[in-house]
């Protein structure tokens, strides 16, 4: 439709109407072709792309991910029951985070998944410990902390040797030394994961020049060479107006260090764990606007969606894009306004200082844009509020994969 927003052909505003807002909206097209980017780059290479299912862990978009060949990755017993609840096959699963539990690692074990990503010698001997219980070899990747600066939000960046995530090299090359004490744990790979939002390949450059050199150290340790690295996630999109490597630059540097072509290390299987790059920008946010006020000079929007359905901005000041589902709103006289939402917060505020049309008011849509990743799979409850609806919408067919909560949802579960 001209001169409106739309998903894949079908007017927002449409959907808007039909399921109400506080509204997310997804494109399966666009997470097919932003994995399918990637599937391509490293299509030379033995490899797997595991979904970090934080980003958006509902149900229908894992399977529509598993069907074009995703694996997932999880940091949670909850993300691994997700994962299996879609059809995500065992083998492709690895299982990361820095505080799993041994009742997550049991059910992990049973299910036979790919791999642990394992951050701590405690967590290695709490695994080993788990799998002897159950029979079971657990395959392990440990999480090597390559100690270089992702230049992102300090709320984003996990790669430097002050973050709580990864073991440090000396410490990697003792666990080696150590490993076959740990009678059921098989030592196959090591992976990494620098930070989220990177705009800039040189940081991954040096993470994987310092993640090859440690391997080939391994190997000369390890009774068995490594079998595969996983790269971890954390490539970014454009928000407002960065500029992220595409995702064919980012395979191509992947290459560099793991590709065929590199003599110097094995031939490894190369794991990485996208999420942002494949779910950011392939779902938005809807809303409505509720009231128009001026306090003291100062101009506020106040919208029906609010921190507890987009935590972002809140969370770590992330910036969502704001289109008015019509673009006629898009033109005249602009002025600086906060777009804020009815939580009683003052961090409560989506936008900030944005220049929005005079014209918008009471009962218009609006779109927070880049809302697929960190969006809905943040959402709380927050004011009892309940959760938005979501919507997939697939060869202009769009179809409710997520019901809005209703007020009995709220209170599931409590006694008195
Ligand atoms: C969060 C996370 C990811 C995904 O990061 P993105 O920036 O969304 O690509 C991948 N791996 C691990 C271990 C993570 O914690």
């Amino acid at each position: 439709m001209k001169g409106e927003l739309c998903a894949e052909g079908i007017p927002l505003k449409t959907l808007a109407r039909k399921y109400g807002t506080p509204l997310y909206v997804y494109s399966a097209g666009a997470f097919s072709s932003r994995f399918q980017e990637l599937k391509k780059g490293l299509s030379s290479l033995d490899h797997l792309i595991c979904f970090a299912v934080k980003a958006n862990s509902n149900l229908a978009i894992l399977k529509h991910l598993a069907k074009e060949g995703a694996g997932m990755d999880l940091v949670s017993g909850g993300e691994l029951y997700r994962a299996l609840e879609a059809g995500v096959s065992p083998k492709k699963i690895v299982f990361s985070g820095v505080g799993k539990s041994a009742d997550e690692m049991a059910v992990a074990l049973r299910a036979g998944i790919h791999s642990f990503n394992v951050e701590s010698s405690s967590e290695l001997v709490l695994l080993d410990r788990v799998a002897r219980k159950l029979k079971k070899k657990a395959p392990v990747a440990i999480r090597f902390n390559p100690d270089v600066d992702p230049k992102t939000h300090p709320h984003i960046s996990t790669g430097l040797k002050q973050n709580k995530f990864g073991i440090e090299k000396s410490e990697v090359l003792a666990i080696a030394g150590s490993i076959q004490m740990l009678r059921q744990i098989e030592f196959k790979g090591i992976s990494i994961h620098i930070g989220s939002q990177l705009t800039s390949l040189a940081p991954l450059d040096q993470a994987y020049e310092r993640t090859r050199e440690l391997i080939e150290k391994l190997n000369r340790i390890l009774p068995e060479p490594l079998s595969f690295v996983d790269l971890g996630g954390g490539l970014g999109i454009t928000y407002k107006d960065e500029k992220p490597p595409e995702a064919s630059a980012y395979c191509k540097l992947i290459l560099k260090h793991f590709g065929p072509k590199n003599r110097t290390a094995p031939p490894l299987r190369v794991l990485i764990e996208p999420g942002r790059s494949i779910a950011g920008n392939s779902g938005v946010l809807v809303s409505q606007v509720l009231h128009r006020k001026e306090n003291a000079g100062k101009d506020f929007l106040i919208v029906d969606a609010a921190m507890n359905d987009l935590m972002r901005p809140a969370l770590y000041d992330g910036f969502h894009d704001i289109l008015p589902l019509e673009q006629k709103l898009n033109r005249g006289k602009k002025t600086k306004i906060d777009v804020v939402g009815p939580v009683c917060e003052s961090t409560d505020c989506l936008a900030g200082d944005r220049r929005l049309s005079n014209e918008l008011k009471s009962g218009d849509l609006i779109a927070l844009m880049s809302a697929g990743a960190y969006g809905f799979s943040m959402a709380n409850n927050y004011n009892s509020r309940p959760k938005p609806a979501e919507i997939l919408v697939k060869n202009k067919n769009a179809r409710v994969i997520r019901k809005r909560e209703i007020y009995a949802d709220l209170i599931r579960g409590e006694r008195f």
